[in-house]
């Protein structure tokens, strides 16, 4: 079955066309990205594989136009991977914020659409865009099924222990204040895979999942479900991230907007994309740049790493404590598949459990590998997410179901 799975922001349209033939074997046939949607010069960069790359440069002004762009390019005579688009059997879309109407993927309907916008109170800068490309797509591709796949899903299945605040419980009724968790999808993904990689019987396991990106956000799955996650409400809460503060006392917030005359909206943005290995470097977000600064000497470039893999060390000692075990320790994302330093620093915390880590697989990792030692009472792997697989996988499964 050809899917064509959509990650729709604000200003971009990330594709990728797949060809399922089944959960695991399937032919990526091209990806790519429209961006710059609504500015004067709009950018499509088209990669087929086996084809050359076309890029082209064109105002952009919605995302309807977006999307006839990316399938023109997918049917173009020179980098173009179909025929028509005839070929193309289903659309996935991820969604970021699903609260607790979803807790897996769905068919595309009105009464799910009008659940995605209610959703767009918790994700104001996510759900909108999810919904323009939804509706852009049902407009250039009518007679086309079309699913979405929510961030959120596969933390339905945590207990209320864990997703209530201590907050007046009407906030929860009035409101939906609760923890959702974020990178649902790549969580769910990684927990999978890692488990078929070594051997482990995913529905009787405790696995912590550690997908350390740009947004981070750590794990507890326990028998192939979600127990806890470390983002909340929103992706705020949890660890330290690139521009993101993570959990802080909650009365810092009003303390600074006091002292410097900040608005909600000021408040929110400075946590949200002021702080974090910016805020506490002042340089940078990235990973990359901050390790070439602590190459320089710059303590406060150091004090980010502590910061970060003491986060990451803390709730994997919680989750350990709330499973009373953990059978395998994931690592994924672009600072969990990149860094062998810090996922070397995090697992050697754990040598007094009896994780035994595997030095030269570490230093090695590229693509899906273990990374201790076979005697280790703890075992760890590193693995390459790859939403976009789930999405295709669910899509499939939907629409196959319809008949
Ligand atoms: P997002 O949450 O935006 O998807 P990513 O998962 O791409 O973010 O992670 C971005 C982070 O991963 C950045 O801090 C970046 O420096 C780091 N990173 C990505 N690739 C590499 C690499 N090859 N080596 C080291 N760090 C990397």
């Amino acid at each position: 079955m050809i899917i064509l799975v959509i990650n729709c922001g604000s200003s971009s349209i990330k594709y990728q066309l797949l060809d399922m033939k089944s959960d695991d074997v399937y032919d990526l046939m091209a990806k790519g990205v429209v961006e710059k949607i609504g500015l004067p010069e709009g950018i499509l960069t088209h990669k087929p594989i086996g084809k050359p790359v076309l890029v082209r440069n064109l105002p952009i002004p919605d995302h309807k136009v977006g999307m006839e762009l990316l399938l023109a390019a997918l049917v173009d005579p020179e980098s173009g991977v179909l025929r028509s688009f005839d070929d193309i059997e289903a659309v996935g879309h991820r969604i970021v914020q699903g609260a607790d109407f979803f807790s897996g993927s769905a068919l595309v309907d009105e009464d799910v659409l009008s659940k995605i916008e209610i959703c767009c109170d918790f994700a104001p800068l996510h759900n909108p865009a999810h919904l323009l490309g939804i509706r852009a797509m049902q407009k250039v591709l009518p007679t086309v099924p079309q699913v979405v796949t929510f961030d959120t899903a596969f933390h339905q299945t945590m207990p209320a222990y864990n997703y209530m605040y201590g907050l007046p419980y009407k906030y929860y009724e009035e409101y939906r204040v609760r923890k959702y968790g974020a990178h649902g999808t790549s969580h769910q993904y990684v927990a999978g895979r890692a488990a078929q990689l070594t051997g482990l019987d995913l529905e009787h396991s405790k696995i912590i999942t550690c997908h350390l990106g740009n947004g981070s956000s750590i794990t507890a799955v326990q028998d192939g479900k979600c127990l806890d996650t470390s983002m909340g409400f929103t992706p705020l809460a949890g660890m330290i991230m690139g521009t993101r503060c993570g959990s802080i006392d909650p009365n810092i917030v009003p303390y600074i907007m006091k002292k410097e005359g900040l608005t909600p909206d000021q408040m929110t943005d400075l946590m949200n994309k002021k702080s974090g290995f910016l805020g506490l470097s002042g340089k940078t977000s990235d990973v990359r740049e901050l390790n070439a600064l602590v190459a320089e000497g710059d303590q406060r470039a150091k004090l980010v790493f502590k910061v970060f893999t003491y986060d990451v060390i803390k709730l994997i000692g919680a989750y350990i404590a709330e499973m009373q075990g953990v059978d395998l320790i994931v690592f994924t994302a672009g600072i969990g598949e990149n860094n062998a330093r810090l996922r070397r620093r995090i697992c050697e915390n754990f040598a007094y459990l009896g994780l035994k880590f595997d030095h030269d697989a570490n230093a090695g990792a590229s693509g899906d590998t273990i990374i201790s030692l076979p005697d280790s009472k703890i075992k760890v792997a590193m693995i390459c997410t790859n939403e976009e697989l789930v999405i295709a996988r669910d899509t499939m499964h939907l629409v196959q179901n319809m008949e």
